[in-house]
């Protein structure tokens, strides 16, 4: 990328003008060699800071090339009503014919998408959230709408990282969190394809809650790590992260047949001090059945739930259930999906059939796969920095600017 050069270049300029300005400075400093006033020079040291602003602004945009996302935030809307306070502006419209109020609905959207900012910059409300950046409105073939809210990444992050961790948590453990949800999210850009967005606001990318979930500590956050992502040997990583890993963090290998050096699991100290150490949840043998059935599972009077294998670093890997059909083995991640996700927190337990009941007693919260939230806030507590809290989770990689990336 070009940044880079650019960057140096200005670096370059920089450091010949501090020279420049510091030999005024000596100049009109020395007045037994020549006590005739300088007015230029004078004019230029009062100037010199508005300069080094002027400068470290270009500087900034041009170390971190602007990289921008596209996020699902809206989908099967029939009405989609934008609002502004300093009123709204459609691509390509003049700015003075703005209005602070438009609602769409599919008739009065054609086959081109609409696309639409506030005048200034400011948030968009959209069907009362307030997002920041562009908002597109698209018609779908059922007639029904779709939002995407296209922004810079750094923006986005500010609605990512404190819906993602609690922004009251320790400020290094924060940091971590906004270098691996940039890093996820340039990612995820990537290797979307021919998708009209990158990312969706749930759980299934990362949760974005626009601006109403942007905090003053996590916003602090992503801006101190600004551009910095997680690269292993120059290229970005797929930087997955969970809760609470229960003690061990998962091989993706186990999960995704992902095998890469960096989502290996590692030793984590989460259980000393995370909400979720230890849990004990129950289900009635008939839940589990049509929530089983109900995916195409045909179980009939189960009878037991026993594991079938676990990962080396104890999860369990796949779970067998007797019923008067046989036995049925699926993967422990299958049940997990098909109850809830909150309801089992992880694949950490140890499953007994009592009575009418299933008891599973876990450990943990998530995937397991990457970085441990509440791992990372255990670090942070003993004073580790975000760098060698991500280099313990993604193992031999590196934090860099996301223009260094090959
Ligand atoms: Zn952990």
């Amino acid at each position: 990328m070009t940044g880079m050069r650019v960057s140096s270049l200005l670096l370059g300029l920089v450091g010949e003008m501090v020279y420049f300005m510091q030999a005024i400075s000596d100049n009109t400093k020395n007045e037994s060699v020549d006590r005739r006033p300088c007015a230029g020079a004078a004019l230029l040291l009062k100037l010199f800071p508005l300069f080094l602003l002027l400068i470290s602004f270009f500087l900034s945009s041009a170390v971190f090339a602007s990289e921008s996302v596209r996020v699902l935030i809206m989908d099967k809307r029939k009405t989609v009503t934008l609002r502004s306070t300093t009123g709204l502006i459609a691509e390509g419209a003049h700015a003075g014919s703005n209005k602070k109020k438009i609602t769409f609905g599919a008739s009065s959207l054609g086959r081109t998408p609409v696309r639409v900012r506030a005048s200034g910059g400011g948030f968009v409300r959209v069907n009362g959230k307030q997002y920041r950046g562009w908002i597109e409105i698209r018609k779908r073939r059922n007639r029904t709408l779709r939002v995407i809210n296209e922004l810079d990444i750094e923006e986005y992050l500010m609605g990512v990282v404190a819906a993602e961790i609690p922004h009251r948590w320790e400020y290094e453990a924060l940091k971590s969190q906004a270098v691996a949800s940039r890093t996820y999210a340039l990612y995820i850009k990537e290797n979307t394809g021919r998708k009209s967005y990158h990312l969706v606001a749930t759980v299934n990318n990362q949760l974005y809650g626009g601006g109403l979930g942007e905090r003053e500590r996590t916003v602090r956050a992503v801006r101190e790590t600004r551009g910095l992502v997680i690269a292993y040997d120059g290229g970005i990583i797929p930087a997955f992260y969970h809760s609470s890993c229960g003690g061990h963090t998962e091989n993706a290998s186990e999960l995704w047949g992902i095998d890469v050096p960096y989502l290996k699991g590692v030793d984590c100290d989460c259980q000393e001090i995370s909400k979720y150490g230890l849990w004990e949840k129950r289900f009635s043998i008939a839940r589990i059945s049509r929530a089983l059935n109900r995916k195409g599972y045909g179980i009939t009077n189960m009878r037991s739930l026993k594991i079938e294998s676990i990962t080396p670093a104890g999860r369990v890997r796949d779970v067998a259930i007797t019923h008067s059909g046989g036995v049925l083995s699926l993967p422990a991640e299958t049940l997990r999906a098909a109850i809830g996700y909150s309801r089992i927190p992880s694949v950490f337990f140890e499953p007994a059939v009592r009575g009418k009941e299933v008891v599973l007693s876990g450990r943990g919260f998530g995937h397991g796969v990457g970085l441990c939230q509440w791992g990372a806030r255990e670090m942070a507590q003993k004073g580790k920095d975000f760098r060698s809290i991500l280099s313990r989770y993604y193992p031999g990689t590196k934090v860099v600017p996301m223009d260094e990336l090959r």
